[in-house]
């Protein structure tokens, strides 16, 4: 593969043959290599081994742990031109983004690996003279994950740093279409010295087989998922009959909201961000657009002229901002929501048009209603439909009127707005002025039909521990 000067994290790369995976370009649709499919009997075996790498690994100390993911993040940072090419080879998106998702994603070893240190019990003043208290935090055993194509390292290292972080092994199927930054990701790790069978990849065009093959193991402790609310309920349903832990980070219906007192040029500025990053394909993309009557024509004139200036094409040349959208299916699913909201009124400010390959072009709709049908789907493409409102009660409704619940954007000056609004949103994450709010320092995840659990910060560690409580009696 061309300019990739670490060919170790090819190494992933097999012949073709009947049952090989093959890994396409987005951007031209050439195959870029082929990767092992693992049948469900691998995938069985490769969950015991995890089993048994784990009773070791949770004999380590926190200490040593982070040692091998502090080199890891370093190994990630030291190869980010590298990773960055094969993200981009294979997910499509800009370059600059992807030497972005590289940081990002080694950020959540780097944090995890001092969070690790930090997994306190307690002790608890006991109601019986006779008695201690205390509480231990223990990991959860064999964690499993399922991740998406639209951040294929940093979904998975959100789930796997605080897993081995906590002692618990690791077993993920990253999304067919980006498979070799899973397994660039993990020669790093073992590069980094991480134990066999700790991080284990698995890759299968079968999605369904390992969902039910996760879900229904008794050696698996916990699934964290990443995708579609769809699926996440399918997993959920699954997880029953084990009694599973899950972790759900399922998809958004982000309201991206601009005040008449906000400032016009940041809101246009975070609002490009917010929508266009990854061509529209991030689970966090503003989705709907409320803008005040009393600034409305000013955002959509400001917007529409920086949306025309975004550049279109291969992620690999310089100064793109806009990739192909992931596969055929994407851009008939951004087409045909264009489409109805056409049909039921909007106007095409700028964009519209599907082209060749892949790649369609960024959009803006205006004149769209709250009940047009583009405002209630996860649109996942690129296509931003604007909305006018003039009352901020109204707006907070619309806002909320949506099975999902992960993040809302929303621009103003107004330090009192400012709180009631944010307290008001019943969502997971509120961006104020602000388009692009992930980090691993805070707690990332939804509300309602958008997930359970929080991933990052502190908390995305109490995902892979037990709280253990021991009482001492006889004293
Ligand atoms: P997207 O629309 O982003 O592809 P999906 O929820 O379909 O979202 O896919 C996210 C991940 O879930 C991918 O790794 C995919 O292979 C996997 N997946 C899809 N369907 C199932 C299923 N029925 N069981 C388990 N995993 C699935």
């Amino acid at each position: 593969m061309e300019n990739i000067s670490n060919m170790s994290l090819l190494s992933c790369l097999v012949e073709q043959t009947a049952s090989s995976i093959p890994v396409v370009n987005p951007a031209n649709g050439q195959t870029l290599g082929f990767v092992a499919t693992h049948d469900k009997l691998a995938i069985e075996n490769k969950i015991q081994k995890a089993k048994t790498a784990q009773k070791s690994w949770a004999k380590t100390t926190a200490k040593q742990r982070a040692d091998i993911m502090q080199r890891w993040y370093q190994l990630l940072m030291d190869n980010q031109e590298d990773l960055a090419r094969i993200m981009t080879l294979e997910q499509g998106k800009p370059l600059a983004e992807s030497r972005g998702e590289v940081a990002y994603g080694a950020s959540f070893l780097q944090w995890f690996a001092e969070e690790g240190k930090r997994a306190y019990g307690e002790t608890i003043p006991t109601p019986l003279a006779d008695r201690r208290i205390m509480t231990i935090r223990q990991p959860v055993g064999v964690a499993a994950a399922i991740t998406p194509w639209n951040f294929p390292i940093a979904m998975i290292t959100r789930k796997a740093a605080p897993a081995l972080a906590a002692g618990c092994s690791f077993v993920v199927k990253p999304a067919v279409q980006t498979p070799l930054s899973a397994y660039a990701v993990a020669e790093l790790a073992r590069q980094a010295g991480l134990p066999d069978d700790l991080l284990v990849v698995v890759t299968t065009e079968d999605a369904v087989m390992v969902g039910e093959l996760f879900c229904q193991s008794p050696d698996i402790q916990k699934i964290s998922f990443t995708g579609s609310t769809n699926v996440g309920r399918i997993l959920m349903r699954q997880s029953a009959e084990t009694v599973k832990r899950v972790s759900m980070e399922l998809g958004g219906n982000a309201p991206f909201v601009v005040f008449d007192d906000a400032d016009i040029d940041l809101a246009v500025k975070g609002a490009i961000a917010s929508k266009f990053r990854n061509a529209g394909q991030t689970c966090v993309c503003a989705n709907r657009f409320y803008v005040h009557d009393a600034v409305y024509d000013e955002f959509a004139e400001k917007f529409a002229k920086a949306v025309s200036e975004l550049k279109i094409g291969d992620g690999l040349e310089d100064g793109v901002s806009i990739g192909p959208l992931i596969d055929d299916k994407a851009k008939e699913k951004t087409q045909r929501l264009l489409q109805d909201a056409v049909n039921e009124g909007a106007t095409i400010a700028v964009g519209g048009k599907a082209l060749e390959g892949q790649f369609f072009e960024p959009t803006i709709l205006t004149n769209v209603s709250h009940t047009n049908s583009i405002v209630q789907e996860e649109i996942f493409g690129p296509i931003a439909p604007l909305i006018r409102f003039s009352d901020e009660a109204s707006l907070i409704e619309m806002a909320n009127d949506t099975i999902y619940g992960l993040a809302s954007y929303f621009y103003s000056k107004d330090i009192n707005r400012i709180f009631r609004v944010a307290e008001a949103l019943d969502y997971g994450m509120v961006g104020v002025n602000e388009g692009v709010i992930s980090t691993e320092v805070a707690p990332f995840g939804g509300v309602k039909q958008s997930g359970i659990g929080r991933e990052g910060a502190s908390q995305g560690l109490d995902e892979y521990l037990n709280t253990k409580y021991i009482c001492l009696g006889g004293m």
